[in-house]
Order: structure tokens, then C-alpha cells, then sequence
């Protein structure tokens, strides 16, 4: 059965990230210096090139997808817990080219931001810890 809280929305930041740095590595300085341990992210924008994440089910790993060229990010979604006692950004971004064709994943490093306007949102607790996961092999929410 799902299992969910009912959580209500603190304080917002937003802003922009700096052109040529990584993507996650900044989205993850905000959380940290911000200490949030539960929220939310969503940014819109444009990459120098961009690196994401296909899980594999079967062999519980991820594949990872090099797309080496300029993209607009048509969605960046993502949420904000606690791993190990620090916060981390689970994001999935979605990117286009020139020509329309959509590529999508989740976000790793190698991201290279060129333009990027983001809304972090801040949640009032719990805090929300990942702990390994059985079924899945992932580090999901232990809720
Ligand atoms: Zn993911």
C-alpha cells in the first residue's frame, strides 16, 4: 500500500546557478548550506551538454547516457531528503536539441549548466531518510 504524509509547504528559494558549473553539485550546495531536509525542486533552462541515468531492473545498476552537445532543459523535477544524514537532490530532467527530439534520465553529475532558473521549495517535516530498498535495490524513502 502507498504510504504518505500530509506535509505542509514552508518557504521557497529561487533563483539562478552559475553558468559552467554541474548541475546536481550546485542544486545539492543549495540544499546543504540550506540544511533542507525535505522539499522540492524545479528548474527550467539550457545545458552545455548533459549526463543522466537509466536504472536497469534487472541488474539494479544505472546505465549512464552522455548526450555531448547543447540542450534546453524542458523540465527538471526533482525531490530533496536526507541520505546518510545529509540532504540530497533526487532530480529527473528532461532536455531537447535543436531539433525538438526530447532525451531524458536521471540527473547525475556531468550536467553543464548554461543557463538554468530553479524554485526550491521547502517542506515542514519529518525529515525524510533513504534507506536500501529490497524490492528495488534503490535508496528509497524509509516513510
Ligand atoms: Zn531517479
Amino acid at each position: 500500500m502507498a504510504v504518505y504524509n500530509k506535509i505542509q509547504q514552508k518557504q521557497m528559494f529561487v533563483g539562478k546557478l552559475d553558468y559552467d558549473g554541474d548541475l546536481l553539485d550546485q542544486l545539492t550546495a543549495i540544499c546543504q548550506k540550506e540544511n533542507i531536509s525535505l522539499g522540492k525542486v524545479q528548474a527550467i533552462g539550457a545545458v552545455q551538454k548533459a549526463k543522466v541515468g537509466y536504472y536497469n531492473q534487472k541488474t539494479r545498476e544505472y546505465q549512464l547516457i552522455e548526450i555531448d552537445r547543447n540542450l534546453e532543459i524542458t523540465n527538471l523535477c526533482g525531490n530533496i531528503s536526507l541520505r546518510d544524514n545529509k540532504p540530497m537532490v533526487h532530480a529527473h530532467i528532461t532536455l531537447a536539441d535543436k531539433d525538438g527530439n526530447a532525451f531524458g534520465g536521471h540527473l547525475v553529475q556531468g550536467t553543464i549548466v548554461f543557463a538554468c532558473e530553479f524554485i526550491i521549495h521547502i517542506l515542514a517535516g519529518p525529515a525524510y531518510h533513504r534507506a536500501h530498498d529490497e524490492n528495488t535495490g534503490l535508496p528509497l524513502w524509509n516513510i
